[in-house]
């Protein structure tokens, strides 16, 4: 689900500042980790007088949680921020509407933190954001989100070059909840320690979480163990495949979790190993290579509806969506406009309040086309675009 509603930038954007003021009370549905972030964000400046969550047994950061039931019970209405995203984010959005609620009443996390971020203390402010730092992988997943199967190019890129383009996404965006650092596979680009050691030791202020995900198989060096050790904020996600994977590779990833428990780095595992096949499903996002050609009118819903929002930077380059990020960059896919993605350097030449005004708009889905090119060529994430799915890891 993307945010315009059909609408013009700035007349969503004075509505939204009057449906969501600084004087309300809200609810932050969901108590996860950009529910903290918000709150480091905008302090008291958000009244939330409580959270909903499924765990409804504890209290975060002094505020009291209740299970989703008690918005149905409790008399009086609030608005409502969503915190998680994606397809959950969808999936609460149709509960809430079912439940009466519209959207001059609930809003996303990226809409609160993007335009409250402009409005109220002038910062560029943004959920989150993926670091590529190249698409080599050891493994050959068939539903993969990056088309690894159809690539010609394995670069992974150099130290420098993430660098450099870290650089120049802080100098635009203020603050970022979430950095994620994705390959491929990430621990094949050897400098993945000095990487994030970098973005901590330099811009660590400036985000709340980075999270390197991985499939667990390359064993780092120990020069890279010491690098992560030094970054407090990170947390490694292991994609675990077990159940598609040789046993050499199980011991791998066996080992890499005993390496960072020795070096106490903070990780977790998700793992598809015994768990039944159908609870291991990725949307099936079909052939990149296959144009459908399809009409102006059934682009922009399947965009407007997708729940694919992947904001990325590759070679200083910020994309809406990885799955053309990976395509458009590995050649696989040469018909990306201008619109599809921000020029990072270029975007430095404009002042500030209108490269703001361009960033917002392009973070919040306010594309020319209304869609991406690329939007063509895949069938979208989510049960509201998409009803074929591939197994998760399946090599
Ligand atoms: S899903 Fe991950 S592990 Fe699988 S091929 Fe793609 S990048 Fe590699
Ligand atoms: S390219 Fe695919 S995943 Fe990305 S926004 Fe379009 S339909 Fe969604």
């Amino acid at each position: 689900m993307k945010y315009s509603q059909g609408k013009q930038f700035e007349q969503y954007f004075h509505e939204f500042i009057k449906c969501f003021p600084a004087e309300a009370d809200y609810v932050a549905y969901g108590a996860g980790n950009a529910f903290y972030a918000i709150r480091e964000m905008f302090g008291d400046k958000l009244k939330i007088s409580y959270c909903v969550d499924m765990d409804c047994e504890k209290k975060v950061d002094g505020i009291e949680v209740h299970s989703p039931d008690f918005l149905k019970n409790h008399g009086e209405r609030k608005k409502i921020i969503i915190t998680t995203n994606g397809g959950y984010a969808d999936e609460i959005a149709g509960r809430l509407e079912a439940m009466g609620y519209d959207r001059t009443e609930y809003c996303h996390a990226q809409e609160l933190v993007s335009i409250w971020g402009w409005h109220y203390q002038h910062k560029i402010n943004t959920l989150f954001c993926a670091v590529i730092v190249g698409f080599a992988c050891n493994l050959n997943c068939k539903g993969c989100s990056e088309y690894i199967g159809y690539h010609k190019s394995k670069e992974m890129l150099s130290f420098e070059t993430v660098k450099n383009t870290i650089d120049n996404y802080f100098s635009i965006v203020d603050y970022a909840i979430q950095i994620n650092v994705l390959g491929g596979e990430t621990f094949i680009n050897r400098d993945i320690g000095k990487i994030c050691r970098y973005m901590e030791e330099n811009y660590g202020e400036r985000f709340h979480k980075m999270v390197i995900h991985t499939n667990g198989i390359v064993v780092p060096q120990e020069n890279v163990l010491t690098d992560l050790r030094t970054c407090d904020k990170l947390h490694i996600w292991i994609s675990d495949y077990s159940s598609h994977i040789s046993e050499r590779q199980r011991e791998n990833v066996r080992i890499f979790q005993d390496k960072l428990e020795s070096y106490h780095i903070k990780y977790n595992s998700f793992s598809t190993y015994n768990q039944k096949e159908a609870e291991e499903q990725w949307f099936d996002l079909g052939n990149p290579l296959v144009k459908k050609n399809q009409e102006a009118n059934i682009l922009k819903e399947r965009f407007s509806r997708c729940s694919g929002i992947c904001f990325s930077v590759y070679k200083d380059r910020y994309y809406y969506c990885v799955m053309e990020l990976s395509a458009v960059e590995t050649k696989l896919y040469e018909d990306a406009k201008e619109q599809d993605y921000i020029d990072l350097v270029r975007i430095q030449q404009c002042g500030r309040e209108q490269r703001a005004e361009k960033f917002l708009r392009f973070q919040l889905g306010f594309l020319p086309d209304g869609y991406l090119s690329f939007c063509d060529n895949c069938n979208g994430i989510g049960v509201g675009v998409n009803n074929q799915y591939i197994g998760a890891g399946i090599q």
